[in-house]
């Protein structure tokens, strides 16, 4: 592609103002917000705000006066729309890891006289340890799978629940969730689907879907923050007889009544656990309100320009280099980001983040590349991949520097 062609698609993006509504350094070129989403212009003022004029001038009263109780529902408002739920499906709370507790387990509870839950080998590794928590706890079986696909083969009368990923965290590979979901229903089970890496990035559509529930973090596509506040939905007809096992005080009927027995509220708030970390939750706010405003359709269009743009030139520039597709070739089918297997994969990744281009790694041998249509443009695509290709050509990657391992990789 010529340069004046890359031009023009930066200069016909509709989405090409949003980059402004954010703070990106200008000599990095990030294609790791599928990790860790970049920086909201609001938020700086937005959480000096909550934290000098709220907290530091009204203390305990903010909770009344500043609306810090009802948060939760206050940003399931704005999350709705995103992944196709009603605001009163939705909580905004914890991690991934401990709302996939208590959803595994309200599953179970929905599913009392079935002892199975299905799931594949290839989830993120924090789904399956969750659930080999609950499995060992309630003496229910976990029984892993190789794909989705072989996993949605085996579901029948005995699984209690079905777990997978939308999108393959390591492949960007999108499954099928209406069609995994009424394979599950058919047979009597209940599906849960982790929204990690498309809620923000694709549209979903859990009602359309007829998903039972989901969990999905707002640190990634959604710009929350580092370890920002997670969500969680649970479909509306299962409310009245879901039981959770994290039944703290936020899910009390009646919080402020201290009683000594627990009573669950009655909606989705039954799954909160305990006092909410209002600095995060006013960050992740600031997140929120630029994706439910961001128009989806526009999202994924640009999302599937990007990272065709960049397949396209790696293919052609990189050939010979070792490297080996490791996601779909038909965007329909995946989401925003492309791997590549390669095993020097980490050297390389490391030399290229020294060289102001931003991917990640994951062991064994698979390197990411995230593409958030907020604020990227195209001119960092070919930037990217004319950087790649100096660094394999020259074999900066051999440096010794860049094959030592850091903690988070
Ligand atoms: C990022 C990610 C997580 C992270 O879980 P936390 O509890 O937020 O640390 C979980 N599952 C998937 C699929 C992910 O991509």
């Amino acid at each position: 592609m010529l340069p004046a062609d890359i031009r023009d698609l930066d200069a016909n993006d509709p989405l090409a103002t949003y980059r402004d509504h954010f703070i990106v350094p200008d000599d990095l070129i990030y294609l790791d917000g599928n990790s860790l989403g970049a920086l909201p212009r609001t938020t700086p003022r937005a959480v000096q705000e909550i934290v000098e004029d709220e907290w530091g001038r009204d203390l305990i009263a903010g909770w009344n006066s500043h609306g810090w109780y009802e948060a939760s529902d206050r940003l399931a408002l704005l999350l709705a729309p995103v992944i196709g739920a009603e605001a009163s499906e939705i909580a905004v709370c914890d991690s991934i890891s401990v709302n996939l507790f208590k959803l595994i387990a309200g599953a179970l509870s929905l599913r009392p006289e079935r002892r199975v839950i299905l799931a594949d080998r290839s989830n993120f590794p924090t789904d399956l340890y969750i659930a080999q928590g609950i499995a060992r706890l309630l003496g229910v079986e976990l029984r892993l799978h190789d794909s989705v696909e072989a996993m949605a083969n085996a579901i029948d009368h005995n699984t209690a629940l079905i777990m997978a990923s939308h999108v393959d965290f390591k492949t960007g590979l999108i499954h099928d969730m209406a069609g995994i979901t009424a394979r599950a229903h058919e047979l009597g089970a209940l599906a849960l689907w982790d929204l990690a890496h498309s809620a923000g990035a694709l549209p979903v559509t859990l009602n359309a879907a007829q998903a039972d529930m989901a969990v999905g973090c707002t640190y990634k596509y959604l710009n929350g923050g580092p370890g920002a506040p997670a969500f969680l939905f649970v479909a509306q007809r299962h409310h009245r007889l879901v039981q959770q096992p994290i039944s703290g005080w936020f899910g009390h009927e009646s919080p402020f009544a201290f009683e000594t027995e627990f009573r669950p509220t009655s909606g989705i708030r039954r799954f909160l656990a305990g006092t909410p970390p209002m600095l995060a939750m006013r960050a992740l706010q600031c997140g929120l309100e630029i994706a439910a405003e961001a128009p989806l359709d526009a999202i994924r269009n640009k999302s599937i320009a990007l990272s065709s743009l960049f397949l396209e030139l790696f293919e052609a520039r990189l050939a010979g280099h070792g490297f080996t597709l490791a996601s779909p070739r038909d965007p329909a089918i995946r989401g925003s980001q492309i791997s590549f297997a390669h095993e020097q994969g980490y050297a390389i990744m490391q030399a290229l983040i020294a060289h102001g281009v931003v991917g990640d790694f994951r062991a064994p041998d698979i390197m990411r590349f995230g593409f958030t249509p907020l604020y990227l443009r195209f001119a960092d695509i070919t930037e990217a991949v004319e950087r790649l290709v100096r660094i394999m050509d020259e074999g900066i990657w051999r440096e010794p520097r860049f094959h030592q391992r850091a903690t988070v990789t």
